[in-house]
C-alpha cells in the first residue's frame, strides 16, 4: 500500500451516476440499496450503510462525499478509548471492538461524517475507512468507489500526485476551476481533496464556508470533555428509545390480524444524528 494515499475529487466531471456509492456499498458488504431516506440518513445522504454519498445541489451539479482522512483527525482526537485510529499510512479506520457508543466523534467531526447504527441492537459508528484492509492485504490497488468512476471524477494516488495532478488540471483549464484545492490546508489538511466550479463551503457540517487551516484536534476535545456525562446520558437514552420503538413495531408487524400503526418516521436531526 502506498504511503499518504489519496482521492481527488474532481467535481466538474461527476455525472453524478452513483457508481462509486454502488461500489463501496458492495466492497463493504453493504444493502445494495437503502430505500429513500429515513431514520439513520443525513441530509446529505451518508447514512451508517452509505459511507460515500453524491449530494445533488439545486443548481444540479453532484458532489461526492466522504470520509476526508483529516492528516490531524478530531473523530481520533475525541475518541476517549481509541477506537478510531489515524493509521501510519494515513486513512482513519475505526476498531469497533473498542467503541463504546459515545459518538464523541460524530460531534467533533467538521464534516458531519461518522453515523450512527441507530436501528442494531449492537449498533457501531460507521464510516468510510479508504479501503484501508484491502489496499493493505494487496487485494485492490485503488479503492472500490475510484476503480468504479467511469468518468475519472475520482482518482487515487500519493499526496504528492493528487496535488499534483489537481495543480495541473487548474492550469490547463483556469476558466473551468474555482483556482482553489479544497482539503490541501483545510483543518490541517486532508487525504480526499476537491477541486471544482462551484464553492464547496457547504459541505462542512452546518455549512460553515470556511473552516479554517488549523487541525480541529485541540479545539474540539477542549469542548467536548467539559460534557462527558450529560452527553453520554442522552446518548444512552436516544439508543433505548429506539431500540424500544423499533422493537414495538416489529411486534407490531409481526401480529397475525392486527392493525398495524405505523409510528411516525423518525428523521435524522430528531433522532440526534446528522
Ligand atoms: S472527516 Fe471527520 S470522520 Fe473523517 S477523518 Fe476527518 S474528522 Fe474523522
Ligand atoms: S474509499 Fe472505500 S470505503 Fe471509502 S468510499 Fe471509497 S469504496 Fe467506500
Ligand atoms: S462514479 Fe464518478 S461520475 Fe459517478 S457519481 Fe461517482 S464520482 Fe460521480
Amino acid at each position: 500500500m502506498i504511503d499518504n494515499p489519496c482521492i481527488l475529487n474532481d467535481v466538474t466531471r461527476c455525472i453524478g451516476c452513483e457508481e462509486c456509492v454502488a461500489a463501496c456499498k458492495k466492497i463493504n458488504g453493504m444493502p445494495v440499496e437503502d430505500g429513500p431516506p429515513r431514520l439513520g440518513h443525513s441530509k446529505d445522504g451518508l447514512s451508517a450503510t452509505r459511507w460515500t454519498s453524491i449530494f445533488r445541489r439545486p443548481d444540479e451539479v453532484s458532489v461526492r462525499k466522504q470520509c476526508r482522512h483529516c492528516f490531524e483527525p478530531a473523530c481520533v482526537s475525541v475518541c476517549p478509548v481509541g477506537a478510531l485510529i489515524k493509521t501510519p499510512e494515513g486513512p482513519v479506520i475505526y476498531d469497533k471492538a473498542i467503541c463504546m457508543g459515545c459518538r464523541y466523534c460524530m460531534m467533533g467531526c467538521p464534516y458531519g461524517i461518522p453515523h450512527y447504527e441507530w436501528n442494531s441492537i449492537n449498533p457501531s459508528v460507521r464510516k468510510c475507512i479508504l479501503c484501508y484492509d484491502k489496499l493493505k492485504s494487496g487485494e485492490i490497488d485503488k479503492p472500490a468507489c475510484v476503480n468504479a468512476c467511469p468518468k475519472e471524477a475520482t482518482t487515487f494516488g500519493s499526496q504528492e500526485e493528487m496535488l499534483a495532478e489537481a495543480r495541473r488540471r487548474l492550469a490547463a483549464e483556469p476558466e473551468k476551476y474555482i483556482q482553489h484545492i479544497w482539503g490541501e490546508h483545510e483543518v490541517g489538511g486532508t487525504s480526499v481533496i476537491y477541486i471544482s466550479h462551484v464553492d464547496l463551503g457547504f459541505l462542512a457540517w452546518q455549512d460553515k464556508k470556511y473552516l479554517g487551516t488549523e487541525p480541529l484536534p485541540d479545539r474540539t476535545w477542549a469542548a467536548l470533555k467539559k460534557v462527558p456525562l450529560e452527553f453520554l446520558g442522552m446518548a444512552s437514552f436516544m439508543t433505548a428509545t429506539w431500540w424500544v420503538i423499533d422493537r414495538r413495531m416489529r411486534l407490531a408487524a409481526e401480529a397475525p390480524g392486527e392493525k398495524v400503526t405505523e409510528a411516525p418516521e423518525t428523521t435524522e436531526d430528531e433522532g440526534g444524528e446528522r
